[in-house]
Parts: C-alpha cells; sequence; structure tokens
C-alpha cells in the first residue's frame, strides 16, 4: 500500500515496546511504507506526573531513531492546547490529496470512539484500522454500531479503493505492557528495564520524568 499513510496515535507517556510492537505488526499487516506514529498534544487537565509534549515526543524520537520505516509527526506537539483526532486528521488530510489514511487504534479507544470529538467525520477522513487481541470484545453503542455498519472490509487491500470510510479489524500481538505501569514502577523506585527501550530509560533519567524522589536502580 505505498500510496496510504498510517497514523498511529498514542499519548506515548513514555513509549513501550507494547506500542512499537504493535507499530511494526500494523505496519507489516497493511504494508505500509508511510508509518507515523503521532503523539497527542497536550490535555488540558494533564496530572503533574506526566511529561510534557516535548518530552513524549523526544522519547519517541528515541525509540525509534534507529527505525526509519516509522517517523514521528510532531504536528499535535506543536500546537497549543488540545488536540482534536478530527483537526489532526483534517490536517494531514490537507496535504495528502487523496491518499488512502488509515487511523490506527486499539480495542479499547474503538470502543469509545463515539465519545471523540466529532466522532462521525473521523469515517470521512480516514480509514480506521481496529487493533483486535484475539479474546478482545468488541462493545459499541447503538450510534457507534450504525456507524459501522457496512465500513467493515476483511482485507487490507480494500482500503486502497478510497481514501476514507472503511474500517479493518488487525490481529496484532498485545504485550501486557501500558503506560500507566511504568510510570509506577518508576515513581516507587522500581525497574522498568526491558519493557521499553534502554534509550527511553536513559532519556527518563537525564530528566528525572515520573520520578517521586527515591533514588532508582536501573
Ligand atoms: P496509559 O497506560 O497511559 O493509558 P498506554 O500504554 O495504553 O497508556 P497509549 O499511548 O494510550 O498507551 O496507547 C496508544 C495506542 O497504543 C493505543 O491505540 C493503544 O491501544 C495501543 N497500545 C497501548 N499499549 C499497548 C500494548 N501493550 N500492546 C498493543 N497496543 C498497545
Amino acid at each position: 500500500m505505498a500510496r496510504a499513510i498510517g497514523i498511529f496515535g498514542g499519548t506515548f507517556d513514555p513509549v513501550h515496546f507494547g506500542h512499537l510492537r504493535a507499530a511494526l505488526e500494523a505496519r507489516e499487516l497493511l504494508g505500509l511504507q508511510d508509518f507515523r506514529l503521532l503523539p497527542s498534544g497536550t490535555p488540558p487537565h494533564r496530572s503533574v506526573t506526566m511529561a510534557s509534549s516535548q518530552h513524549r515526543l523526544a522519547m519517541l524520537r528515541q525509540a525509534v531513531a534507529a527505525y526509519p520505516e516509522f517517523s514521528v509527526d510532531d504536528r499535535e506537539c506543536r500546537r497549543e492546547g488540545r488536540s482534536f483526532m478530527t483537526d489532526t486528521l483534517a490536517d494531514i488530510r490537507s496535504g495528502a490529496g487523496d491518499k488512502p489514511l488509515i487511523l490506527i487504534i486499539g480495542q479499547d479507544a474503538a470502543n469509545g470512539l463515539d465519545r471523540w470529538h466529532e466522532w462521525q467525520s473521523l469515517f470521512e477522513l480516514a480509514h480506521i484500522a481496529i487493533m483486535r487481541r484475539p479474546d478482545s470484545q468488541t462493545s459499541w453503542s447503538p450510534a457507534l454500531q450504525a456507524q459501522m455498519k457496512g465500513r467493515l472490509v476483511a482485507r487490507a487491500h480494500e482500503l486502497l479503493k478510497q481514501p476514507a470510510g472503511s474500517v479493518l479489524n488487525l490481529q496484532v500481538t498485545q504485550l501486557a505492557i501500558s503506560s500507566t505501569d511504568i510510570r509506577q514502577r518508576i515513581k516507587d523506585g522500581r525497574s522498568a528495564r526491558f519493557l521499553l527501550p534502554d534509550a527511553v530509560i536513559d532519556y527518563i533519567e537525564q530528566n528525572r520524568l515520573y520520578f517521586a524522589g527515591q533514588p532508582r536502580k536501573g
């Protein structure tokens, strides 16, 4: 799918191997050459224990520095305040012509899609690829179900037929790693080694992110 653009959004607070493995597999399954990791801008009520968008962006850049198959899209981090995915996709669309855009999201995010700002217009802007675990449950509200109906396609190449509007399920490995757990470990002075890239751990230590005040062992 040389023509299509994949967009893997997240908070990446911090990025970890769960994200990176899922991104790698999604890129492979979709056969994408243009695959972008897109960190969210800073939400308005962000807890002080979490990293700024500039730190999250820097960690992500460190994590994929050696992997040219991934690029980092910093447009939400460059914007002031809250960014909505619809605005971000509209921005990407304005530079992409009629190339298919594929927004890649996890099953949990997909289940809550109808709580996103102007969520119906997401389908006009992009295709949606939902990363599923073998045991993950679809739980769609009636409104979401009505939107999804008729959009589901079985194969990745079907997303090439139009710029937006279809939904594809992707089976990717979901490692039991979360940013929340990593932040808690660091705060508690426990090691997060092997849950995320060493370069990201080094960055966290150098910048004393997520840290509650106790000396920590690597
Ligand atoms: P937090 O614990 O802070 O909520 P998170 O680890 O869930 O963060 P996000 O940045 O919110 O990470 O996730 C970005 C995207 O990566 C989402 O689509 C999410 O479904 C997916 N993702 C997160 N963790 C994993 C994982 N372990 N395996 C596969 N996909 C993941």
